[in-house]
């Protein structure tokens, strides 16, 4: 999350002396691992110089030198290498060297004058040249300091690629980052409001802690920003380090867990110090649930994290907060952390940072172009309507695609097609060059993306189709129909709900009615039809048989929204049967549009799979030409009439516009 090119730049104010002893104990490691390879080294070379050597005695040899056996002898330190003629019919083992030990009592100068006798050359320098300490020298001190020199750098490369030292034992990934300034204004920061306004006070603190120390006020410690990743929660908390112009310390949870025990706690404690020494200054604590997690002794705990989670809750109480220390902390699991961590004088303050609305992602599309050349056909009003859902990360990435794709075009701006076609990369991937589908695949495609396009074009509360395409997309759908909202909706009624069911199931439908058989491609659809059909039943009380009871409960809005049933056991299992009726009788109704429209079905689709891609406008201008000769057939989708209460707007967030298919199996 904390993807923010500045911080390569930012030093590391850890402690020197920790430093400095790991240091020593590196050294010693790499010195012993240097000797002990030297002394492998050294024994598979002896030995392997010893096997082409075949021992005599002295006698032996005195008997070769008379046989006219020997071409050569080399003096050695401790032997006598002796080098047999090659024209001696020896068998290949014993052809090379004859060796024998080096007999003290020997007397050199006797023995040059026998070899000379028998015309035999030697080699007499050796023995004087080799001394014992070169010979230590070369055989033992050389090898370990080049040994140590590989070491090292083997070492060094080691660390560099896993972010820890020898091999990550021991020296951990968390580290301190510090920014003097971090250049980071609200004005960078879009959208976001209410959550500027609570930190706007913060700031205030952090500019003049006099002004509330003089009257005895207590501001809280800390604040914890609860949002989804990408939401701009780190962006929030360097502009407030950016507004105050106080320096910002940052560290990230996850970084803690694959810790030894002991360093987590150090690493904490540092941090605190750091920041003490220059305050007033902001502490950012990313990810904080790894570290602050609920502590379950079910499982014999966590050592590290708790003694990590204890330090941290040592530090927040013991720091003078009139200092003007504030600590930040960012997660997207409230629910899970440690209670100890809430308590008042912590994290007491909440700080929801959500992701953004239509106006909120209009002004997050305006603060990443502000420094991009746009062409005059740009509308980001368009592209904010066309993003619901996507959080702030994803604009910014939207729009430097879009930059990207100008720039490989050779173009000057970025226009209004660059936007769109990024859009569908960051949402659906990048178009697929290579996959090639069989000709019956693709028919099955066309027909299975018709049916959802039609069974939408076709009914009253529906978001208009915009694009319909069997182009497969990286992300593995094999084509999509994408429905553009005309308006950003926090509500909607049953009616408008059941036709998004009937068009999500309207993919298989058409597959059912055409070819008969069923695929894998409806997979995602089916998915999400029932995720839906669930919803209105256990939590927008949207069923005849349970009204307006709530079966479920939302137990975590801030992730993904996950739910806990909360009823009986043979309650659950009559809502399955509900859900079950919902959806079949919204896949009926699917099927029984596409029916009254197959002809319309098949000339769409036939169209589709000759263009590709095709247009919303291309698809209702079929769409109108055939209600023109049957006015007024629309069927009304079996709503009951009643529009729903009012839908909590987090639980039903508007819905994503893009129904991708998940490939079918084997392709
Ligand atoms: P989080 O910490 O919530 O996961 P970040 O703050 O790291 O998200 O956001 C990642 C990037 O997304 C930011 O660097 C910024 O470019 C962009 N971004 C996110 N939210 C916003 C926003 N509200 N306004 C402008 N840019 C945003
Ligand atoms: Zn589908």
């Amino acid at each position: 999350m904390n993807n923010d090119p500045n911080n390569q730049n930012n030093k590391n104010p850890s402690s020197n002396q920790e430093d400095d002893s790991r240091k020593v104990k590196r050294i010693l490691v790499l010195i012993v691992a240097a000797l002990i390879a030297t002394l492998l080294i050294n024994t598979v070379y002896t030995s392997l110089s010893n096997a082409y050597l075949q021992k005599i005695t002295y006698t032996e040899f005195l008997e070769k030198l008379d046989n006219g056996e020997v071409s050569s002898v080399e003096f050695q330190s401790d032997r006598l290498v002796i080098l047999p003629r090659s024209e001696s019919e020896k068998p290949e083992s014993q052809r090379r060297y004859f060796y024998t030990g080096w007999f003290e009592n020997l007397d050199p100068a006797e023995l040059m004058k026998t070899l000379d006798a028998h015309s035999v050359t030697y080699s007499r320098a050796v023995v004087e040249q080799t001394s014992p300490i070169v010979t230590f020298i070369f055989s033992w001190i050389v090898p370990v300091l080049v040994m140590y020199g590989l070491f090292s750098l083997l070492m060094r490369s080691m660390t560099k690629r896993m972010g820890g030292g020898l091999g990550g034992i021991g020296e951990s990934k968390a580290k301190v980052y510090m920014e003097k300034q971090t250049g980071v204004t609200f004005a960078d920061v879009a959208g976001q409001d209410e959550a500027k306004e609570s930190l706007v006070e913060i700031i205030d603190f952090l500019h003049n802690p006099q002004k509330y120390t003089a009257i005895g006020a207590k501001l809280p410690k800390g604040a914890l920003l609860v949002g989804s990743p990408g939401t701009g929660k780190t962006l929030l908390a360097k502009a407030v380090a950016g507004e105050a112009n106080v320096p910002f310390f940052s560290i990230s949870g996850s970084d803690f867990v694959e810790m030894f025990v002991g360093v987590g706690a150090s690493r904490v404690r540092d941090l605190f110090q750091q920041a003490a020494k220059v305050a007033p200054a902001i502490i950012f604590i990313d990810e904080i649930d790894a570290i602050g997690r609920t502590r379950d002794s079910k499982f014999g705990g966590n050592d590290e994290r708790e003694q990590t989670l204890n330090q941290l809750l040592a530090e927040i109480d013991g720091f003078d907060s009139s200092k003007g220390v504030v600590i930040l902390a960012a997660t997207n699991r409230p629910e899970i952390l440690d209670k100890a961590l809430l308590r008042a004088g912590r994290f007491d303050r909440r700080i929801i940072v959500d992701r953004p609305n239509l106006a909120g992602r209009y002004q997050t599309l305006r603060v990443h172009t502000r420094n991009i050349k746009l062409a005059e056909d740009v509308d980001l009003h368009k592209i904010a309507q066309a993003t619901a859902g996507a959080v702030g990360a994803d604009l910014a990435n939207l729009v430097n695609e879009a930059a990207l794709r100008a720039v490989r075009q050779g173009r000057k701006a970025v226009n209004q097609q660059d936007l769109l076609a990024s859009f569908e990369v960051v949402i659906a991937g990048t178009e697929k060059k290579g996959t090639v589908l069989t000709d019956t695949e693709k028919r099955i495609v066309a027909y299975h993306e018709v049916g959802h396009a039609l069974v939408a074009a076709l009914q009253k509360h529906t978001q208009p189709v915009s694009k319909i395409t069997i182009v497969p997309h990286t992300s593995g759908a094999l084509g999509y129909t994408m429905q553009m909202p005309e308006e950003e909706k926090f509500l909607s009624s049953r009616e408008e709900l059941v036709v998004e069911l009937q068009t999500l199931l309207g993919g298989r439908a058409a597959e059912q009615i055409v070819f008969g058989i069923a695929t894998t491609g409806a997979s995602n659809d089916i998915d999400r039809a029932t995720e839906l059909a669930r919803k209105m039943v256990t939590q927008y009380g949207m069923s005849d048989k349970f009204g307006l009871m709530a079966l479920s409960t939302v137990s975590n809005p801030y992730l993904d929204g996950s739910t806990m049933m909360n009823c009986a056991d043979s309650t659950a299992s009559s809502a399955d049967e509900e859900i079950q009726k919902l959806l079949a009788s919204c896949f009926a109704d699917a099927k029984r549009i596409l029916q009254e429209h197959r002809s319309l079905l098949d000339e769409i689709a036939l169209y589709l799979l000759q263009k590709e891609t095709i247009t919303g406008d291309e698809l209702m201008s079929y769409v109108n030409a055939e209600t023109k000769q049957l006015p007024d057939s629309t069927p009304d989708g079996g709503a009951d009439g009643a529009p729903a209460e009012a839908a909590d707007p987090a639980e039903h967030a508007p819905a994503a516009p893009v129904q991708p298919d998940d490939p079918p199996a084997g392709s």
